[in-house]
């Protein structure tokens, strides 16, 4: 074989190599049970009756007060993963949140993908979000969610830098696609189990059938015997 022929094979074969690490990468940032780097937990691993309801994308005007009306009068605690542009709209609600006893957690700032990003872009979405957080009276350590889930390369590589625990579910409501309360309470309660991990929305346009469906998962879960807690309190539960 000339060297040109074998530059070219070579050349060929990087290609290939490189294709290779893209699809399979790009397998992996769709994935919710695997990071590259750092602690990830879409559930806890407990046979204690805990389960953790989880609220995305608020504070809302319309949606998280009478969420947090509902967790109220069932003595139920939560985490609410927040953006910093909704922060930064609703301090007021955001306190409120916390003033109830619930978990505040970091949801970025803006809402963007975070898969083709640089570090400083993430480190800043998540610092500018923790300030507010901080802003709006919660306290102790905050755990992230990225958004629509994606976390490949750059974002577990800056969790893992900053020591932060990043977050997902193993059971959802589905509140995105539906606003079928009878649907999306089935879709919670057909899947929850011990050390569960649920998510639903407070963010985007109203859910009535989001807080009608919370209400009977809630009586449905507290007849089973479970304890509703926040995400920090089930993974400290956990092995
Ligand atoms: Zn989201």
């Amino acid at each position: 074989m000339t060297s040109r022929r074998r530059r070219l094979r070579n050349a060929g074969l990087g290609v290939v190599i490189a294709l290779a690490i893209a699809v399979a990468g790009l397998q992996l940032s769709r994935s919710k049970t695997f990071q590259v780097f750092g602690g990830i937990h879409a559930r806890a691993d407990t046979s204690r009756p805990l389960v953790a309801i989880t609220f995305d994308d608020g504070p809302n005007v319309t949606n998280t007060p009478p969420i947090l009306a509902v967790l109220r009068r069932h003595g139920a605690r939560a985490t609410f993963f927040m953006t910093g542009e909704n922060l930064a709209r609703h301090q007021d609600i955001a306190a409120s949140v916390a003033a109830d006893g619930h978990e505040g957690a970091n949801h970025s700032y803006s809402h963007r993908r975070m898969v083709f990003v640089s570090p400083g872009f993430v480190r800043e979405e998540i610092e500018h979000t923790d300030r507010l957080l901080r802003g709006a009276g919660f306290t102790g350590d905050l755990l992230f969610r990225p958004p629509y889930a994606k976390k490949l390369l750059v974002l577990p590589y800056v969790m893992r830098e900053m020591g932060r625990k990043t977050i997902t579910w193993d059971v959802e409501a589905h509140d995105t696609e539906t606003q079928d309360a009878a649907a999306l309470s089935s879709n919670v309660l057909d899947n929850v189990r011990p050390g569960s991990i649920v998510l639903f929305h407070d963010g985007g346009p109203p859910k009535p059938g989001t807080i009608e469906a919370l209400d009977k998962v809630l009586s449905v879960l507290r007849s089973r015997g479970f304890e509703l807690v926040t995400v920090s309190q089930l993974l400290a539960a956990g092995t």
